[in-house]
């Protein structure tokens, strides 16, 4: 992490962001499925510097049993950041914000899951975060549910997730750790954009109603970018398998 004695400008004197960005531009996004030969499906994520690895097993039968649902399958997702993933090493052992971030992601994308189809069975989503810098919560919700399609189980919409902030009075797009240390507020949304859902929105920090509305119009803008990607993603692959049968 960088040291508090450290603040740099947020906003440059000619309105670009302390790494170069418009304030509603993207960092650098990188998706690839069916990285894991051994999962069912999976996907490798990046958003600038922040590197996600998402795998997704089942539908299957649950460990434990007893926790099986009898008429949907259960959702179960761990979400976890590599010790190397941080300027300091992080403790391997999950922390209490692992845990919460766990469930908020599970919740995030249990909208999309057709999970009535398949009963008493659990599918299960790992998420490694292998490099930290801002935005991990909404990088691992676009993998996992480019996982989830790449596991060919039946969803509804996918669910993409980006975090906007207030950095030096101005609202901006896709806030990396820096921005997310020395900024105003942070944002993280989640939106199944087809579906016409919010999945997920949390905000850290004070905005007005309409720094609010503002910040909520970028990152929809944001995710509509993010969710054109994830499509061409899914479609390369399945083209590709197609050619070579
Ligand atoms: P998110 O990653 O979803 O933005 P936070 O707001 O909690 O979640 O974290 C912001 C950033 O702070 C992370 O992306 C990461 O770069 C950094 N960070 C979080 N936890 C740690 C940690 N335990 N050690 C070092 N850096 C961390």
């Amino acid at each position: 992490m960088v040291s508090k004695e450290e603040k740099p400008k947020l906003i440059r004197d000619d309105g670009l962001r302390h790494d170069g960005r418009r304030p509603d531009e993207l960092r650098p996004i990188k998706m690839q499925v069916g990285v894991l030969k051994n999962a069912n499906g999976s996907a490798l994520v990046e958003y600038g510097k922040t590197r996600v690895l998402a795998a997704v097993y089942g539908p299957r039968e649950p460990q434990p049993k007893h926790i099986s649902l009898p008429y949907r399958a259960i959702l179960r997702c761990r979400y976890h950041m590599a010790p190397f993933s941080t300027h300091e090493r992080k403790s391997p052992a999950p922390t209490r914000r692992e845990i919460e971030l766990s469930k908020v992601i599970r919740e995030a994308l249990e909208p999309i899951v057709i999970s009535e189809m398949f009963p008493r069975a659990s599918i299960d989503i790992y998420i490694e975060v292998l490099n930290a810098d801002g935005g991990t919560r909404t990088t691992s919700i676009t993998a996992a549910s480019l996982a989830l399609a790449d596991a060919g189980i039946p969803v509804r919409d996918l669910v993409t997730g980006v975090a906007v902030g207030k950095v030096d009075g101005v609202i901006v797009l896709d806030i990396d750790e820096v921005e997310d240390m020395y900024g105003e507020a942070d944002m993280p949304v989640a939106a199944a954009p087809s579906l016409g859902k919010i999945t997920l929105l949390q905000l850290n920090g004070v905005l007005t109603p309409g720094e609010f509305e503002e910040a909520l119009d970028l990152a929809m803008r944001g995710i509509q970018e993010i969710y054109k990607i994830q499509r061409e993603v899914l479609k390369t692959k399945y083209l590709k398998v197609k050619v070579e049968e």
